[in-house]
């Protein structure tokens, strides 16, 4: 029902905006049919991303109430946390991934194989770039009433010179390569032509990045090392082999509680991973890493690490579209991902029109600028010049409970600046200076807002919009954003977004570490089993639990297989 007929009309499409390109309509087959005129008048919401904001989105969506369009470069949902197992084989690439068609078709939508180039945010025109036939690339308009930004982030180079020596572990066939290249390595260390060096050189292994991601990776590295080398190559001795993670804070998985970190280090520390803090990688040569590290006396003293592979993983960064996005809105003055309104909206678009989501999104609460409000009008009630007001830790209490009250979404926040008021007025019998406490807030009011880069996060956005977009279609029917004057219609029908954290979990090589909400918890074999059991149970379909308990079946059967794909 809903078909977009670029190729169909190629001779003479419609076409308009600022760039005259074809746009794409929204087909309906036969006017007379009531059910198609009904259609006809759906709101056209265009989704960008296959990942795990929009899939949230797609799962929750009342097929009947939008023309649904999916745009993606790839055609398939990838399970990101299970990544890394698939780069050394103990998982396959096939049980990771979903074609996201099947799960487009659930919301009776249609998917187009094509990148997201730009917005026209007046004219509700999004640019669509896609390779024909002949190779060429082509440009066409896809006309929307609602679109939602869920196009994920890219790896933060962080300025490094020679990133092009590293691999990378967003995608797929950033995994196929990985596991490619590990293996091109051992062969090649087994040639009767390998030097000495040259073979310690290959069989270097370096990752830089101390966070979950790069300490998952190590860890499967070491896994297949340890269980499967000796049997597919005798010839390589373990103690060849050297596997570093380079990261620039003092802990690995410094975003974890304390104890986790230290217990992880010290399983690296056990199976002879070297962690190396504290350190900065400057430059990253074809054989080489160059990094500084602080000694313990605070001077920095730069260091080469000769390397046969470099897994780059240091946090993300902004995609291309993202960014000429916020270029054209003057209040996006964030740098690292597009500001949003607690309702998911994207902060300088025509209301209501325009959502981001996930990891190139991050939400402004303004927690800092409803505190002040309500402590400036404290003052005034007490018949104080707020500026001159000395502010108590049981007055700060008070405020942040009527903040609460007022903003429930807000929770979760206030309970951190508590935290946070508690640890800068240690002995909470003395007092801040107004202005001293509007100064901690809006130094801390960006850590508060910025929500973590994880999967969960983006799942939670992608059902809470979904559900929103359900009660959207509700109250205004069959009635497109331009038909019918939204006012706050997203205010009027649903609460704002709200995080709940459900924790964080790490794979540290046969032993886990698991962090949720204070509560820590690491071990060896059963952590293992309580890791697998949270993602298989999360992961997306009855298809990939088959197919990820037949890998990890073959795995503990058979092994890995040592081979390149
Ligand atoms: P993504 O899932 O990245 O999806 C973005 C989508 O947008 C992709 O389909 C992409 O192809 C598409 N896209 C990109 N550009 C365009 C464009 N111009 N036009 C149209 N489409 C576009 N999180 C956890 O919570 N737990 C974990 O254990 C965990 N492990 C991870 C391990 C690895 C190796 C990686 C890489 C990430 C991991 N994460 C984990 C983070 C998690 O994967 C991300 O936070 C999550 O994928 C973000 O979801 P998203 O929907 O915002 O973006």
């Amino acid at each position: 029902y809903t078909d977009i007929p670029v190729s169909e009309n190629a001779l003479e499409p419609r076409r308009g905006g600022p760039k005259n390109l074809p746009i794409a309509e929204v087909l309906v087959d036969d006017d007379d049919c009531p059910e198609n005129s009904r259609q006809k008048h759906k709101p056209k919401l265009v989704i960008l991303g296959s990942g795990w904001g929009s899939v949230a989105i797609l799962k929750t969506l009342n097929p009947e109430d939008y023309h649904v369009t999916v745009v993606s470069p790839v055609n398939y949902f990838l399970f990101t946390p299970m990544l890394p197992s698939a780069t050394v084989g103990t998982l396959e690439l096939r049980s990771l991934v979903e074609p996201i068609r099947l799960i487009v078709s659930r919301a009776k939508g249609h998917f187009l194989k094509a990148e997201a180039v730009d917005v026209e945010l007046s004219e509700k025109l999004l640019e669509v770039a896609q390779t024909n036939a002949q190779g060429e690339e082509c440009h066409f308009y896809l006309p929307y009433d609602k679109l939602v930004l869920g196009v994920g982030a890219t790896t933060n180079p962080h300025g490094v010179k020679g990133l092009e020596n590293c691999h990378f572990l967003k995608d797929i066939e950033d995994a196929r390569l990985i596991r490619n290249k590990v293996m091109q390595n051992l062969e090649q260390a087994c040639m009767p032509t390998t030097s000495d060096e040259e073979r310690r050189r290959l069989l270097s292994f370096v990752v830089s990045g101390g966070g979950p991601t790069g300490v998952e990776f190590a860890a499967e590295l070491f896994d297949m090392l340890n269980e499967d080398l000796g049997r597919s190559f005798p010839k390589i001795l373990r103690n060849e082999i050297s596997v570093h993670v380079i990261q620039s804070r003092g802990h690995i998985l410094n975003t974890y509680d304390e104890a986790l970190s230290k217990f992880a280090e010290a399983r690296f520390a056990h199976d002879q991973v070297e962690v190396l803090t504290n350190s900065r990688v400057k430059e990253v040569q074809k054989d080489k890493i160059l990094f500084s590290q602080k000694d313990e006396n605070g001077e920095t003293v730069t260091k080469e690490l000769p390397m046969g592979f470099c897994l780059w993983s240091t946090g993300v960064a902004q995609t291309e579209l993202c960014k000429r996005i916020a270029n054209k809105i003057e209040v996006q003055t964030n740098k690292h991902a597009l500001e949003t309104d607690t309702h998911l909206r994207l902060n300088g678009a025509p209301l209501g029109s325009v959502y981001a989501i996930g990891d190139c999104s991050t939400v402004q609460n303004n927690v800092a600028d409803h505190l002040v409000h309500f402590l400036r009008s404290m003052a005034w009630e007490k018949g104080k010049d707020p500026e001159k007001m000395e502010i108590t830790f049981p007055e700060w209490r008070d405020v942040a409970q009527r903040v609460k009250k007022r903003f429930p979404q807000a929770s979760d926040h206030l309970r951190r600046l508590d935290k946070l008021f508690e640890q800068y007025d240690k002995d909470q019998n003395g007092t801040l200076a107004f202005g001293e406490l509007h100064e901690l807030l809006l130094q801390i009011d960006s850590k508060l807002t910025s929500l973590p880069a994880t999967a969960q996060r983006a799942h939670q956005q992608g059902q809470y919009l979904g559900r929103k977009l359900n009660k959207l279609a509700q109250a205004a029917p069959g009635m497109t954003a331009n038909e019918v004057d939204y006012g706050d219609l997203d205010e009027a029908v649903y609460k704002a977004f709200e995080y709940h954290h459900l924790g964080s979990l790490a794979y540290i090589g046969n032993s886990a570490v698991f962090d949720f909400n204070g509560l820590s918890f690491s071990g060896g074999l059963m952590a293992v089993y309580l890791w697998r059991s949270v993602y298989f149970a999360q992961s997306v379909s009855l298809r990939t639990r088959i197919l990820l308990a037949m890998d990890w079946s073959k795995r503990a059967l058979f092994g890995r297989d040592m081979m390149n794909y």
